[in-house]
C-alpha cells in the first residue's frame, strides 16, 4: 500500500498466525524493514510488486529487532537479491546468543545468512533521504526505531503499538528500559505518521500525541 511516492506500508493482515507490518523506502537507495517470516514472503512480494515495485532493487533488509517474524525473511533476500541484512550493533550480539533460541521455539529452521550491516544509532544516510535511528531497547536489547523527520514519518517496530505496546517478557525484554523507549520516541517532533510492527498505522499528530498519553498510562499500571 502506497502511502507517499516514497513510503510503502504492508499491514499484516492474516488472523491465523503471526506477522509483522513490512515498509518499504524507496529512492536513492531503496530499504525495506523488517519483511518477516519466510513462509509468507511470497505473499509479501506479491503486493510488492503489484505496487510496481522490485524487490531486487532492495539494498537493505533493516530489522527493527531479530524476532523471526520480522526478519527470518530477510535470508531469503539476501540469497535472491544480495540485498544486505542489518540491524544494530547491540542487537545483532543478542542475536548471535540467546537470540537464536526464538528459531527453534517457534518451530523454524536455525537463520543462515550473513547480517551484512551493523547499525548504530544515529543518521543513516540513503542519498536522497537521511533518516535518524533511535536504539529502543526494552523489547529486545537492541531494537531499532527509524525517524524520518522530512516526512514525519516514525518507524516504531515492536516499541509501541495503537493502543498497546510490545511484550517484555521475552529473554532480552524489560519493561523499565521500554518506557524510556517509549517516552524516547514520545519526544520526537516531527511525527505525521507512526508506522509500527503489528497493527495498524496511527495517522496524524494528534492521534499520534494520543496513542502515547494512552499507552504510558496502560504501562504505569504494569
Ligand atoms: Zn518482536
Amino acid at each position: 500500500m502506497k502511502i507517499t511516492s516514497s513510503i510503502y506500508f504492508y499491514p499484516f493482515s492474516g488472523g491465523l498466525e503471526n506477522n509483522c507490518n513490512t515498509i518499504v523506502l524507496t529512492g536513492d537507495v531503496p530499504i525495506i524493514v523488517d519483511p518477516g517470516h519466510k513462509h509468507l514472503w511470497p505473499s509479501l512480494k506479491a503486493k510488492i510488486m503489484d505496487d510496481g515495485l522490485n524487490p531486487a532493487d532492495f539494498k537493505m533488509a533493516l530489522f527493527t529487532h531479530c524476532h523471526p517474524d520480522h526478519m527470518e525473511a530477510g535470508q531469503i533476500l539476501e540469497e535472491e537479491y544480495g540485498t544486505v541484512q542489518a540491524m544494530s550493533a547491540v542487537e545483532k550480539e543478542f542475536y548471535d546468543g540467546p537470540g537464536q533460541g526464538f528459531f527453534p521455539w517457534m518451530g523454524l529452521d536455525p537463520p543462515t545468512g550473513d547480517i551484512g550491516r551493523l547499525l548504530d544509532p544515529g543518521v543513516l544516510d540513503l542519498g536522497d533521504k537521511v533518516l535518524e535511528l533511535y536504539l529502543t531497547p526494552g523489547h529486545s536489547p537492541g531494537g531499532l526505531c527509524l525517524h524520518w523527520p522530512k516526512e514525519g514519518l516514525l518507524v516504531t517496530g515492536d516499541i509501541i503499538f495503537s493502543h498497546s505496546f510490545g511484550r517484555t517478557d521475552f529473554p532480552g525484554g524489560s519493561l523499565v528500559e521500554l518506557k524510556k523507549s517509549v517516552n524516547r520516541l514520545k519526544a520526537l517532533d516531527k511525527v505525521e505518521m507512526a508506522l509500527p510492527g503489528h497493527g495498524p498505522a496511527i495517522m496524524g499528530a494528534k492521534a499520534i500525541a494520543d496513542n502515547f498519553a494512552y499507552v504510558l498510562d496502560i504501562m504505569d499500571r504494569y
